[in-house]
């Protein structure tokens, strides 16, 4: 298929801030965007050229958005995948729906990943009753997960013994679950590649993650960030997911670094990642730019870090300082007087606790000053 050049429209199905900086990078190099969310308030679709507020599901919003759209991605991974089957039949979709249905379902990612040869946690798949009794005894203690619609730490819980885990799969409402046995986690980090439809990859470095409460906190990336051998291993094994997948776009791979040093896949997301944002401020071509590229089918052009970076996610909780009083907006003059500080804000009318408001990244000419910076900003916001 010949290139998608600037001028055409390029489609988003989900208007999050994902959505919000794809559209960014799209406008950037003369592209139009249609985006569909149901939300009539979304933050992608208030900076897009076209905003279709339907479901995701619903015929009649597909139909307008292969209408608008020369080719469409998603920005977040509980699409329906039929709504991508069927926009396919219209128009290039990418990632295709067989990669996003894989990633929306831990059994099949698992079952990915050890087929491409790459460790995960140990694990069972949770389906019936009988299942929880025949639970090897060296799974616990262990994370029971849904197999399906977990994010940020939900549909997670924590199980120690067999009939904990019986409780646990009870209040999860007997859905289909994998128990994963709990590792000793030194650090996680993440990597983030792109693949074109002429199967080139690039991929940007190992970023260390540190997460609060499920949710991830923070995101460093800079010269020592993870040890080499691991890092190497980090690439290979996400480059490898990927072309297992025959995969078109951009993909971030989870991995947890044990005690020992030993190397374990967690989770993938099929669209651009929050452990990927300083990639905007940090790089020659951010993540969202690649998402543009392999949804348009340009070249690929490997990214550059040209500075250390750190980046602080900025969760509603900011904004209510004092327990229950009135949301009270960040000092953002001090936090931008920081030099090196670069604001990210999604556009989210409304403040609450645990809600992704917007992003901080700091860049300097050491991992030590981007650090104090950090340190500063994070004092200023409370
Ligand atoms: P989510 O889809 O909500 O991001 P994850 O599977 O990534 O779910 O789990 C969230 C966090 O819980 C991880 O980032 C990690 O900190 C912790 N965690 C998950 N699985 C394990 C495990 N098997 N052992 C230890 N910690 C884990
Ligand atoms: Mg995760």
């Amino acid at each position: 298929m010949n290139a998608i050049l600037p001028g055409a429209t390029l489609g988003v199905v989900g208007g999050g801030q994902l959505g919000r900086m794809f559209a960014h990078a799209a406008q950037r190099m003369g592209y139009l965007v249609a985006v569909l969310d149901p939300d009539a308030d979304s933050p992608a679709g208030r900076v897009s050229h076209h905003h279709i507020h339907t479901d995701y599901a619903d015929i009649d919003g597909l139909a307008r958005l292969a209408g608008l759209a020369d080719a469409i991605t998603t920005e977040f991974e509980n699409v329906p995948a039929p709504s991508l089957e069927h926009l396919a039949v219209a128009r290039p979709v990418r990632p295709a729906a067989a990669a996003v249905a894989i990633a929306q379902d831990r059994v099949r990612e698992k079952s990915h990943f050890v087929g491409c040869g790459v460790d995960c946690a140990p694990y069972a798949v949770i389906e019936s009753a009988e299942q929880v009794v025949l639970v090897p005894p060296n799974l616990l203690p262990g994370i029971l997960k849904t197999a399906r619609l977990g994010y940020d730490g939900k549909g997670q819980q924590r199980v120690n013994t067999r009939e904990e885990l019986a409780a646990a799969w009870d209040r999860a409402g007997q859905v289909p679950c994998v128990l994963e046995k709990l590792l000793p986690l030194d650090y996680e980090c993440s990597v983030i590649v792109a693949r074109g439809q002429d199967g080139q990859v690039v991929h940007f470095p190992p970023q260390r993650n540190l997460h609060r409460d499920g949710i991830l906190a923070v995101t460093e990336v800079h010269a020592d960030n993870v040890p080499e051998a691991a890092g190497r291993l980090a690439v290979e094994s996400a480059v490898a997911i990927a072309e297992g997948l025959q995969y078109v776009g951009v993909l971030c791979v989870e991995f947890f670094v044990l005690a020992d040093g030993a190397l374990v896949v967690n989770e993938m997301a099929p669209r651009p990642h929050n452990s990927g944002h300083w990639t905007l401020d940090a790089c020659d071509v951010s993540q969202f730019e690649l998402q543009v590229r392999t949804l348009a089918g340009l070249p690929l052009n490997a990214p550059r870090q040209h500075s250390p970076a750190l980046m602080l996610n900025l969760l509603g909780d900011l904004w209510f300082p004092d327990d229950d009083a009135k949301p009270v907006e960040p000092r953002w003059a001090d936090v931008l007087a920081l030099p090196g500080a670069h604001l990210h804000l999604y556009g989210k009318t409304e403040a609450r606790r645990g809600r992704k408001m917007g992003h901080l990244t700091i860049t300097g000419s050491s991992i030590e000053t981007v650090r104090g910076t950090a340190d500063f900003a994070a004092a200023l916001l409370g």
